[in-house]
């Protein structure tokens, strides 16, 4: 549960609040005057847009845990991939705008259900909402671990009005490469942007920790989704997560074209399972040990709604 009271949630959502119009609450810095009904990159204005609520058991073991996870899924996004698997809520915007006081019961709702945590997906355009529904929640009871489950596209001022109120912080680190996090995602500067977002994410909470149940309670996982033809640019992207520390990391088989990578010439196919072994190799020899991998099985699923870790989707490498 959050390391903050309610009263100091809240004080940070008021914070939040007048970081929306002109919107700076991500590096983009659209600067909308979203109070005002103006649409930044994100497509969001001056409320959350919520898509669904649910318990997940498709996500990494120690976020799942025995209960599922709380997955709050926010319409939106501040990115825009070619591929996203999420895409019909991402860049169709599909969900309905809901209160803070929604949310909060959403939250709880969740709670009574046996969630493990309360994990928001892409939550940085949404934030000031987000942290005032869970400042009311707080009040009302909820004790579950709040995870930020983001592409790793966030700002290290805006990362810590949130210390205190996170406590896992799950982020893409996507690309080793400018140039693919532009040309497949529109995110200028993504390399060295998610690269300080970690390492403030870790700043505040340090890797991953579990309890006594196998379930996160506190900490940083990282994921990387491996792309066709490496543009994902993966063993990069691991050197650079040594250089943070023993990281776990979450390496995802899981790609397939999605949405406009349909029709595009590298991103139109699944990954061959030596691209996956292939990054597997560069991780290890990145010096990293901790983590966990998907079953090559995962190469065929079929198109589906989430991000699907089988059952045996292992740690090889040890518990963290
Ligand atoms: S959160 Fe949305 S509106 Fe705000 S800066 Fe980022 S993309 Fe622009």
């Amino acid at each position: 549960m959050p390391v903050l009271n309610a009263d100091q949630i809240l004080q940070r959502s008021e914070i939040l609040r007048q970081k929306v119009s002109p919107c700076v609450l991500c590096p983009r810095q659209c600067r909308a005057l979203r109070l005002q009904g103006e649409k930044g990159f994100c497509g969001m204005t001056d409320a959350a847009v919520l898509s669904d609520c649910l318990a997940h058991f498709g996500e990494e073991p120690p976020i799942s845990g025995s209960g599922g996870s709380g997955t709050v899924f926010l319409s939106g996004c501040n990115a825009a991939c070619l591929f996203c698997q999420n895409y019909q809520i991402s860049r169709l915007r599909m969900g309905r705008t809901v209160s803070s006081t929604e949310l909060a019961e959403e939250f709880l709702k969740l709670q009574d259900q046996g969630c493990v945590n309360i994990n928001w997906v892409t939550p940085t355009p949404h934030l000031p909402f987000l942290v005032e529904a869970l400042a009311l929640a707080v009040a009302c009871g909820l004790r579950l671990p709040v995870v930020y489950n983001t592409n790793g596209y966030d700002s290290v001022e805006i990362l810590r009005l949130l210390s205190g109120v996170v406590d896992v912080y799950l982020p893409d680190m996507k690309y080793g490469e400018n140039r693919w996090a532009e040309s497949f995602s529109q995110m200028p500067g993504y390399v060295e942007i998610s690269f300080e977002a970690v390492r403030e994410m870790l700043r505040q909470v340090g890797p991953l920790e579990l309890d006594s149940a196998g379930t996160a309670r506190r900490g940083v996982l990282i994921r990387h989704l491996v792309l066709p033809e490496d543009t994902a640019s993966s063993r990069l992207v691991f050197q650079r997560i040594a250089q943070l520390g023993r990281i776990p990391v979450s390496i995802m088989a899981q790609y397939k074209p999605c949405f406009e990578a349909r029709k595009h010439p590298v991103l139109n196919r699944g990954l061959y399972p030596f691209e996956y072994r292939e990054a597997l190799k560069a991780f290890e020899q990145a010096g990293l040990s901790a983590g966990y991998i998907q079953d090559l099985k995962s190469l065929d699923v079929q198109d589906s709604y989430f991000p699907d870790f089988s059952k045996d989707a292992g740690d090889i490498f040890g518990q963290t």
